[in-house]
């Protein structure tokens, strides 16, 4: 194994660059870092590591590290993970329009002195791990590039069948991730950002009603229903590049502590297996042409991940419902949605 893990957290900046520092993000890297290290996945303090203020200071010294951590993959057991907690911004009079990520010494409207998102990209993009996956909690998050098959900008970390995932702090047309700690975390995630002290809160609870490790997708789930829970913040995002929900990240510390008491029976339990775990149940909820039918409906009117949720059920349903009377019990469900604009 040669998994790799590099938190970068740049929350500290020069008095005059017009940059304003809050201590939640240091905070949230050293949360981090403790997570990782407790965690039997990650374990040995080799393969995670908290970028040291030195190397934050500039994008050489993040280049740097990230290349390093980026070679260390070689192959398809390998996860290469990379979290940035900081300032993120957005100009538009920059080819193409980027994000761009704060390091020490940048300074507003000095686009020059960040680090486009594009060489993180292409860092990560270059390494030979199986799962790549960028965890960004910074303003501007959701303006980092679509990826997969709608994209503007496709592959920017790989094709799509290389397994890539970014999972961001703000989604939608919402740009300002808050950076002011979140009051119903229970310490010392009550010092953290919002966003981390969420996703923080996962790994450390665990899912107790989730069987496995903690994939993307319960991960996604978890920071998102957790977020709904507190009602004071913006949804996270996820963005797929394949069809990875169902990848482990992280362990579950409190894995299966509360089994499921029935099977998987309506259009909620269906659309939350879905989120966990992706496609990997699907010829089961197939079994039950008319809820899988409404259950796509449910996703289509979800956000983004829903429906991109939908249309691989969508995809998949062809190939599953061979009998065409299943289809058509299918399919009855979908199209008065359909017609009614729904
Ligand atoms: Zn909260």
């Amino acid at each position: 194994m040669a998994s790799r893990a590099l938190v970068i957290g740049v929350g500290t900046y020069d008095h005059d660059s017009g940059i304003e520092g809050y201590p939640t993000i240091e905070a949230s890297a050293r949360a981090y870092g403790a997570a990782l290290a407790r965690d039997p996945r990650w374990g040995a303090a080799a393969r995670s590591r908290v970028l040291e203020p030195d190397e934050t200071r500039t994008s050489d010294g993040v280049m740097r590290a990230l290349q390093e951590a980026a070679a260390a993959g070689e192959g398809p057991e390998d996860t290469l993970l990379v979290v940035y907690v900081g300032h993120g911004a957005y100009w538009q009079d920059v080819p193409g329009g980027q994000v761009h990520f704060a390091v020490g010494s940048s300074r507003s409207n000095e686009p020059w002195t960040w680090l486009s998102a594009w060489y993180v990209y292409r860092a990560i993009r270059k390494s030979k791990a199986g799962l790549k996956v960028l965890i960004t909690d910074c303003c501007y998050s959701n303006m980092l590039p679509h990826l997969g098959a709608d994209s503007a900008l496709p592959g920017a970390l790989g094709t799509r069948s290389e397994g890539t995932c970014v999972l961001t702090a703000v989604s939608g047309s919402v740009h300002n991730a808050s950076a002011d700690a979140c009051q119903n975390l229970q310490p010392p995630l009550d010092t953290c950002t919002p966003f981390s002290g969420h996703l923080l809160n996962v790994l450390e609870q665990g899912m107790p009603d989730h069987a496995g490790d903690l994939t993307l997708g319960a991960l996604r789930a978890g920071v998102d229903e957790g977020m709904q829970a507190c009602g004071v913040h913006h949804p996270p995002r996820m963005l797929l590049n394949d069809a990875s929900e169902a990848a482990p990240l992280f362990t579950n510390h409190a894995k299966g502590r509360r089994p499921r008491a029935r099977a998987l029976d309506t259009v909620e339990d269906w659309v939350r297996e879905l989120l966990l775990n992706g496609e990997r149940s699907l010829p089961a909820l197939m079994r039950r042409p008319d809820l899988a039918g409404r259950v796509v409906v449910r996703l289509r009117t979800g956000d983004e991940q829903h429906r991109d949720l939908a249309r691989r059920v969508d995809q998949r349903a062809g190939e599953l419902l061979t009998n065409p009377a299943d289809f058509v019990r299918y399919w009855g469900e979908i199209e008065p949605a359909l017609l009614g604009g729904g």
